[in-house]
């Protein structure tokens, strides 16, 4: 599964380009640093395959194994 820790975001966008499967998607909320931050859209469409949390420049997404299609 994908965890994502909000107040760790500066909305930079990487994890929502670069997923495969399009199912992070930027969210309506801010943080506490005023950014918005990205939503799962789709949990079973994740593959689990950590490329959101590789791209994360801020450390603010961690990929587990146990979701939807592991
Ligand atoms: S683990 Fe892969 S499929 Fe799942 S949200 Fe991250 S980049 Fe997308
Ligand atoms: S890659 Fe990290 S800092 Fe950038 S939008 Fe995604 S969660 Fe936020």
């Amino acid at each position: 599964m994908v965890q994502i820790n909000p107040d760790l975001c500066k909305n930079c966008g990487y994890c929502v380009k670069f997923c495969p499967k399009k199912v992070l998607a930027t969210g309506q909320n801010r943080n506490r640093r005023g950014q918005f931050y990205p939503v799962m859209t789709d949990e079973a469409g994740c593959i689990t395959c950590a490329v959101c949390a590789m791209m994360c420049p801020e450390g603010a997404i961690e990929v587990t194994e146990g979701g939807a299609n592991t």
